[in-house]
């Protein structure tokens, strides 16, 4: 840490893309941001960083690793100097009736020896809202939006005040709208009403950024909120109104972008192969599928991606290696190798050619896919990413330093779904 550096907001992040949609939206509400994966082991320079976000993966994981986690996370931020705590999940309040919403919010509360917290799952302008603390996703309940079937956090109930009660021992209020709408101060009113109460958890309704900004008016002087990244738009302008940040004009400048450009995509959501398309129509010579059978099959695929991608770059032509493929064509390889060992072999390619690629000189890399940008990021050792520019909702570029190189590395992690069609090719455009 800087000398006497202190940064305003120390925020926990249950998962890594949740934490870079939090850190995004936290520049565009004007603070200089700092995503760092998992609790920092080394001193890290802050001196010119309002926030940072420790992104975890502690959503699916059992409570116990996700609590102690989410402990030494909270214990970091402090020695930083943290003057409020965020604890960021999903805007569709992924849980079970275990948690780890639930006790992962006690525990933080325990430690700051606090006995009050809000919950403000809702993102608006992404159709997250909650009303009488019931969360909708665009106009259907959460329980009828798909998320009842999710994998390992089926969300079956929208009662969020009945979600919560399941999870932990302490009471679970509510702020609903009609509170809101007298404005901050009876809203702070009606919290500490339901404090004296002895009600430890607060669901909140919002249903625009109007009550996201009533909401963090109201809860700034919290010394720890918890919810989505919507909350986290609105928190920057309540730092400045208390003086605790300073304008800044240029929040997410970057270093200048130097060297080569590569995509590399191991996302077979729709979106990305939407994007993959275009990006073809765009570069009729410029992608090199890879196929997880071939890979099974030894290193020649991947000696031969190698070989496409340093002719293009050397021509200073864009160039994408991709695995992503439609259903029938995952599905098959998956039956033939099993749904790992198929994911495992694109992931590790994709890492490895990553790898070899920026040690040769690529310096802007798209990498496309939740698990791909994980494997991707961990292969290259990258422990921090300093937030930019937002390209499309939720996916901003971002900078890590190279070790051994001056320049920084430029780096935008794309999750499935996000991205217009265009964003393979728009991504470089935008970035100076
Ligand atoms: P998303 O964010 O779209 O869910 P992820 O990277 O998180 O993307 O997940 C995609 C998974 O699919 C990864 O584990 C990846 O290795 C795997 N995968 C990618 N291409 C193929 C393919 N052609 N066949 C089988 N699995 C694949």
């Amino acid at each position: 840490m800087g000398m006497g550096a202190s940064i305003v907001l120390g925020a926990i992040a249950d998962d890594f893309t949740g934490a870079t949609d939090l850190a995004n939206n936290l520049v565009r509400g004007g603070m200089r941001c700092l995503q760092v994966i998992g609790v920092p082991q080394e001193e890290i320079d802050l001196a010119d960083i309002d926030a940072v976000v420790v992104a975890l993966k502690s959503r699916s994981c059992p409570v116990e690793g996700a609590v102690n986690d989410s402990l030494a996370a909270l214990d970091w931020l402090q020695k930083q100097g943290a003057r409020q705590l965020f604890f960021k999940y999903c805007s569709t309040f992924d849980s079970t009736d275990q948690g780890n919403i639930g006790p992962v919010a006690d525990a933080l509360l325990e430690a700051l020896g606090y006995s009050q917290t809000v919950m403000v799952p809702a993102f608006p302008i992404n159709g997250r809202t909650v009303y009488q603390g019931h969360l909708f996703v665009g106009d259907r309940l959460l329980n009828d939006s798909g998320m009842q079937h999710h994998p390992l956090t089926p969300m079956q109930d929208a009662d969020l005040v009945r979600v919560l009660s399941r999870q932990t021992p302490h009471s679970v209020g509510l702020a609903n709208r009609t509170v809101l709408v007298q404005g901050a101060d009876a809203t702070r009113t009606h919290l500490m009403m339901l404090a004296d109460q002895g009600v430890r958890h607060v669901i909140c309704d919002s249903l625009d950024e109007q009550d996201l900004e009533i909401l963090a008016e109201a809860t700034v002087a919290m010394p720890l909120v918890t919810g989505g990244s919507g909350l986290g738009q609105a928190l920057p302008a309540q730092y400045r109104a208390q003086g605790w940040l300073d304008t800044i004009s240029e929040p997410g400048r970057l270093s200048p972008a130097t060297g080569g450009a590569l995509v590399l995509s191991g996302s077979c959501s729709q979106a990305t192969l939407a994007q993959v398309k275009d990006f073809l129509a765009k570069h009729p010579d410029g992608g090199f599928a890879l196929d997880p059978l071939a890979l099974a099959e030894g290193g020649k695929q991947q000696e031969l991606a190698l070989a496409f991608a340093r002719q293009r770059l050397s021509a200073q032509a864009p160039v994408l290696l991709y695995a992503s493929a439609v259903p029938d064509k995952v599905g098959a390889a998956q039956q033939a190798l099993g749904v790992e060992r198929a994911g495992a072999l694109v992931e590790e390619a994709l890492s490895q050619l990553a790898v070899k690629l920026v040690d040769e000189g690529v310096g802007r890399l798209l990498v496309a896919g939740g698990e791909t940008s994980g494997a991707v990021v961990s292969a290259l050792g990258i422990t921090t990413l300093r937030i930019g520019a937002q390209i499309d909702p939720g996916v901003p570029w971002t900078q890590t330093p190279m070790a051994g190189r001056e320049a920084p590395l430029s780096l935008a992690l794309k999750s499935g779904n996000f991205g217009g069609v265009d964003f393979f090719t728009r991504a470089f455009e935008v970035l100076v």
